[in-house]
């Protein structure tokens, strides 16, 4: 049974944004919708006219004209569900695009549901779920970056690559069933040897793309940058030149930045998740102790960490400690040197040299006045150098979508299991059985799978008209 046959129902939605707008568009799927939306239709007959054509004319209720409109017409085949479709392009008003919906609705169309034009693409072999799946984050896209991203996994990307490590094993697979064929002459068609190393090298690969995910997910939501620093040093003040407005309270009393303060800002295409931290120092009472806790977990997750300081204090050693201890290896740390307007040349010098054992090679140091706004192009500037060097190489495949980075996770973990296993000589059924599951997970990225829930899943993050 095709699931066309399941799915060729006339679905319609309004696919414009809600508010007034120059244009509104209205769009149908399924068969028989051209002569549908024809009944409503004064102009000509459209059931008459050629794929991807325009026609002019006026939507009808009964004698009353609702709306002076365009029409687009899109064979099967054709179109983007891959089904006799129809856009109706009329005034962008609520109420006639409303009128428009429920007088087709009337006329026996139905309502889509959430992403039900993108499903029937998919369902259709139109696109596979990776590009359904792009298609939700082009439209979410609010940056070059995020929009680069999510082209690149519409036009297929993303599935190339997993294909390709799928098709390998695939092969394998094939070759121990038919072992399992001849299972009472114990012959070994498939090669353990020749398993083995492919299998190593399929999870070197997942490897790889997995580390992609912390960036496809920083392009998503912004590349989470820690500024957090004694407190007093100036955090707040940063932040909100940074950001460019009052948003985290400043003030002169040391702790009162107590909880997390998370602002988005764009340089140069590229979404930055600024986090402002409470002081680090001992926890004076409980509230404090939450946000000094909260603290050092934001660190662990962040890419890059800024790290302030008031050269202006005299508290050397103390921070010579603390970037000691904050230092992670999957966190680049910048020093910031803040209060710098109000230190002489002589005492920036020693701040200089004695962090010598940090800026040379681990942390980059910028001096800057917060208050003063001196430095601070510099600063961002720096920030961006070292968000460069954690952006993978231009071409390369990135993984953006927790889906599939769970899948490959979880095709990871049964591989690595079964590694051992074919050093053990365990028998055919045994191996052949993690394999198919490994394949399964690899399978349900681009949705060569029909299981319900995941498509489900997918399907219902789209909107209305989708
Ligand atoms: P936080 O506790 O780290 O968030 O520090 P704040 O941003 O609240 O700043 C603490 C104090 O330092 C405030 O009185 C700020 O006005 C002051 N401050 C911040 N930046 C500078 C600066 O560049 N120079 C000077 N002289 N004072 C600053």
């Amino acid at each position: 049974m095709s699931y066309h046959n399941l799915h060729n129902d006339i679905i319609t939605a309004i696919a414009t944004p809600s508010g007034s707008s120059a244009l509104g568009i209205i769009r149908l799927s399924g068969d028989g919708c051209v002569s549908l939306v024809n009944a409503i239709f004064k102009g000509k007959d459209i059931t008459k006219a050629f794929s991807h054509t325009l026609h002019y004319g006026f939507i009808m209720d009964e004698d009353e004209m609702i709306d002076e409109v365009m029409i687009s017409i899109y064979e099967p085949k054709k179109s983007f569900t891959t089904q006799e479709s129809i856009e109706i392009t009329c005034h962008g008003s609520a109420y006639i695009l409303h009128r428009i919906l429920f007088l087709l609705l009337k006329k026996g169309a139905r309502m889509a549901e959430a992403g039900e034009f993108t499903q029937r693409a998919f369902l259709n072999g139109r696109i596979d779920l990776t590009q359904a799946e792009a298609i939700a984050d082009l439209i979410a896209s609010e940056t070059q970056s995020q929009h680069e991203m999510a082209m690149k996994q519409m036009r297929g990307g993303v599935s190339k690559e997993i294909n390709y490590l799928r098709q390998e094993l695939i092969d394998f697979a094939a070759l121990l069933e038919l072992e399992l064929d001849f299972s009472e002459e114990d012959v070994e068609f498939a090669n353990r040897g020749k398993l083995s190393q492919l299998i190593t090298d399929i999870l070197e690969k997942i490897g790889n793309l997995n580390q992609t995910f912390k960036y496809g997910n920083a392009i998503k939501k912004g590349i989470p940058v820690v500024i957090a620093g004694k407190p007093n040093a100036g955090k707040s003040t940063l932040l909100n030149v940074l950001l460019n407005e009052d948003r985290a309270i400043v003030s002169h009393i040391a702790g009162t930045t107590r909880d997390v303060i998370e602002e988005v800002i764009i340089w140069d295409g590229i979404p930055y998740r600024l986090i402002d931290t409470a002081g680090l120092r001992e926890a004076g009472d409980e509230i404090e102790k939450i946000g000094i806790e909260k603290t050092y977990s934001k660190i662990n997750e962040s890419a890059i960490l800024l790290y302030i300081f008031d050269t202006s204090a005299n508290q050397n050693e103390d921070i010579y400690n603390e970037i000691k201890a904050l230092n992670s290896p999957k966190t680049q740390i910048i020093l910031v040197g803040n209060k710098v307007e109000a230190i002489s040349e002589k005492d920036k010098k020693q701040w200089e040299d004695s962090l010598a054992e940090f800026t040379n090679g681990i942390a980059n140091l910028v001096f800057i006045s917060a208050k003063e706004n001196y430095q601070i192009k510099e600063l961002i500037d720096t920030l961006m150098e070292v968000a460069k060097t954690q952006i993978p190489k231009q071409g390369s495949t990135v993984i953006s979508n927790m889906r599939h980075y769970k899948a490959l996770e979880d095709t990871k973990e049964i591989l690595q299991n079964v590694l051992p296993k074919i050093e053990f000589k365990e028998p055919t059924e045994i191996i052949s059985f993690d394999i198919r599951e490994a394949l399964g997970y690899l399978g349900s990225i681009s949705g060569e799978i029909d299981s319900e829930d995941v498509l489900d899943s997918v399907f219902s993050r789209f909107c209305i008209g989708k």
